[in-house]
């Protein structure tokens, strides 16, 4: 199973580490690329957008000539796992901002706006059908409206911190810097899957 994720800047090397340990455990043969061209995504059966700056890896995006390919494959249906960056770079609209990147999860996200802004925090909660999974926030967005066919799948303190839509799973925090690979799991049967 090859699955690229966006290595312009950001957490890419902690998700390769986790998903790999999901494929171990899980018995999938992975081949992982990081993608910083567009013949990076040749081929490719699922996608990464990881934790950093939208801001920037939105910018370089458009420079590395990598966005439109990669809007096409997201609504074709290529399976995607976006966490923090990732969900604000894949939602169709942020809040009080006019900016849009990839716009293909119908939601509204506000930037910088769960938690302490300052430092990270952690607590536990169900995602979907995972139970208990530590999630991990650092300078997080949150959902703050989604379009009704858009699955909630964790809330915490009130607020949708992590969604599904079709073929994109979009979440505030990050499961890569956890050592628990459920995420990931669920994510490579989803690509199995489709
Ligand atoms: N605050 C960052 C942004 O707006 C996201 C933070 C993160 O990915 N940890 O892009």
């Amino acid at each position: 199973m090859k699955i690229g994720i966006l290595a312009v800047q950001g957490a890419f090397i902690e998700h390769e580490k986790m998903l790999s340990e999901a494929a171990k455990k899980s018995g999938t043969p992975l081949e992982c690329v990081e993608i910083r061209q567009k013949k990076d995504l040749e081929g490719l059966e699922g996608l990464i957008l990881p934790g950093g700056e939208s801001t920037v890896q939105g910018k370089l995006m458009h420079e590395l000539d990598l966005f439109h390919d990669l809007q096409a494959m997201i609504r074709e249906g290529l399976p995607v796992l976006a966490t923090c960056a990732g969900l604000i770079l894949l939602a169709e609209n942020l809040d009080q901002d006019s900016t849009k990147h990839l716009a293909t999860l119908p939601v509204t996200v506000q930037r910088n706006a769960y938690g302490r802004q300052l430092g990270s925090f952690a607590v536990n909660s169900d995602i979907g059908s995972i139970q208990d999974y530590p999630l991990v926030f650092i300078r997080a967005p949150y959902v703050k409206e989604t379009a009704p066919e858009v699955k909630v799948l964790t809330t915490v303190d009130q607020r949708i911190v992590g969604v599904e839509y079709k073929n994109q799973l979009g979440l505030a925090f990050h499961p890569e810097m956890t050592q628990d690979t459920r995420v990931h799991e669920y994510f490579l049967e989803k690509v199995k899957a489709s």
